[in-house]
């Protein structure tokens, strides 16, 4: 007789026989997956290059049913069990080392009702799946910016994109979800059905494995007016400073991202830029755009204006090509109160000692639809944030750049917290290293009713693997 070791939600192994392994295996109308096994090596690797888990089992699950049998599997034998949508969490928590993975990658059914203008999609379905079914239509849902991301995690804590501050979040248009709760029951939630349940999804996913979400959708496209451009990162007061008047003004449409970095060395900038620091200003107008975005356009001598329109689906590609697959990622976020020129001189001054070239330090100009949502309306609290700093550490392969990547993001994270009121974005969250503090800040006032929440649907903490909410029974 063979025997399976896997990790435990006690923090031990337990030891499977055979017999049970088949038993579930034959339960399942996906494959289950072990290490050794044809697709393994694919099946157990996430998008971040950092990470290298390696489960005892994957199951590939094809509907509801398959996660429902995972679910009652992991929870009868206390199994550490992780959840994948579409693997792009930065800290890696689709994988559970030496553990079972629930992975939905193989479900990706996206059915559109244009009548109710409803999208209802499976969780592990990316962001381009879903913009490309829409578009057909000639909708979308707010989503990401990068169309690889998956649906499920982006979701399931917020998700901010390009049309953040005319329709909200990704959460926020949610009409509804299925999931499976630890105790393997099926359920809807929405605002009628389960209406504790949906409001703790929204930001707060630790309650159950969705197995879809139903979004609502607005017109969209398809053409939109895109805009693209580079200045000298040493006018980033003067660019970031006038974006911020901009936004004060700019019609809800206009969502703008401020980034800062280092011009690559590609021949769609000059020569003369490459390695050299730039202030970039990015922003999506669906429609005829050219007119309301063209001030962003207009501050004078840009390195490269790479503006135009294009294609909704295109727009939502346009940053794909900076985040490869495989490269080792590490990103943090803190939500800021004021971009002042203190503020801005600080950034400047991260963004110079990267020691990677491809990493960013972004300004995400945030209110609009999604600050108009009340911090108890829905799990993911507070809005009131003019700013949200993203923090991107991303270096190539190298395992030796990991320590000086990873400092460089918490130095600078540290260092702007002076700034803060308090709050971070839970999607940009590091490795979760500071843990149950860090969750508390993020949710604010709304911890204790997730709490609460945590202690009624998963008691046992069996979704652990997640910025997780700790059950207090
Ligand atoms: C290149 C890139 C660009 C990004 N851009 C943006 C952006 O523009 N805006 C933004 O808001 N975020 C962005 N993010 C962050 C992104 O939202 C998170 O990384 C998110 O976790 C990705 O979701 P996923 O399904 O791919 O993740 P996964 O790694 O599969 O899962 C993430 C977490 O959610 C849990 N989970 C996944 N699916 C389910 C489910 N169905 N039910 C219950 N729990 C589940 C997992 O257990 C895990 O804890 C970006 C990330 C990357 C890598």
């Amino acid at each position: 007789m063979t025997y399976l070791r896997i990790a435990t939600i006690a923090g031990t192994d337990a030891v499977l026989d055979e017999p049970v392994i088949e038993a579930f295996k034959s339960s399942l109308r996906g494959e289950l997956l072990r290490p050794g096994d044809a697709g393994y090596e694919e099946a157990r690797r996430t998008w971040n290059g950092i990470i290298d888990k390696r489960p005892a089992l994957i199951a590939r699950c094809v509907g509801p049913g398959d996660v429902v049998q995972t679910v009652d599997f992991a929870r009868e034998n206390e199994l550490l069990m992780a959840v994948r949508g579409g693997g792009h969490n930065v800290a890696g928590m689709a994988v559970a080392d030496e553990g079972l993975v629930v992975d939905l990658s193989p479900m990706k059914g996206i059915e559109v009702d244009p009548e109710r203008h409803t999208v209802r999609a499976e969780a592990g379905a990316t962001i381009g799946e879903l913009d490309e079914e829409t578009q057909k239509f000639g909708l979308a849902t707010p989503m990401g910016v990068v169309s690889e991301t998956g649906i499920a995690g982006l979701t399931l804590n917020g998700g901010i994109g390009w049309l953040r501050r005319k329709y909200g979040l990704s959460s926020d248009n949610l009409v509804s979800v299925d999931l499976v709760t630890a105790d393997g029951r099926f359920l809807t939630a929405s605002e009628t059905e389960n209406p504790d349940l949906f409001w703790g999804i929204r930001g707060g996913g630790n309650f159950g494995v969705v197995t879809s979400f139903e979004y609502r959708l607005h017109p969209v496209g398809p053409e939109v007016m895109f805009v693209f451009v580079l200045y000298p990162g040493d006018r980033a007061k003067e660019v970031l400073g006038f974006c911020e008047e901009y936004v004060a003004q700019a019609p809800d449409e206009v969502s703008p991202l401020g980034v800062l970095g280092r011009v690559p060395r590609d021949e769609l900038f000059p020569e003369k830029w490459h390695g050299e620091q730039y202030a970039a200003l990015l922003a999506m107008y669906s429609g005829e755009g050219e007119r309301v975005l063209g001030p962003l356009r207009e501050l004078g001598d840009p390195i490269a204006d790479l503006s135009g329109p294009m294609p909704y689906v295109e727009a939502q590609k346009l940053l794909d090509e900076d985040y490869p697959d495989g490269w080792r990622y590490y990103w943090k976020s803190v939500n800021i109160s004021s971009l002042s020129d203190a503020v801005i001189e600080r950034l400047m001054a991260h963004a110079e000692a990267a020691p990677s070239d491809h990493s960013t330090v972004d300004v995400w100009y945030q209110g609009g639809a999604m600050g108009r949502v009340r911090a108890g309306e829905t799990a993911f609290g507070d809005r009131s944030a003019p700013y949200l700093l993203g923090i991107e550490a991303n270096w190539e392969e190298k395992p030796e750049d990991d320590e000086a990547n990873v400092a460089w993001a918490r130095d600078c994270v540290d260092d702007m917290r002076h700034f803060s009121d308090g709050g971070m974005y839970l999607n940009f969250p590091g490795f979760l290293e500071e843990g149950q503090e860090m969750v508390r800040d993020a949710y604010g006032e709304n911890y204790q009713r997730l709490v609460a929440l945590k202690n009624e649907y998963d008691p046992a903490n069996l979704f652990r693997m997640n910025q997780n909410i700790k059950p207090t029974l």
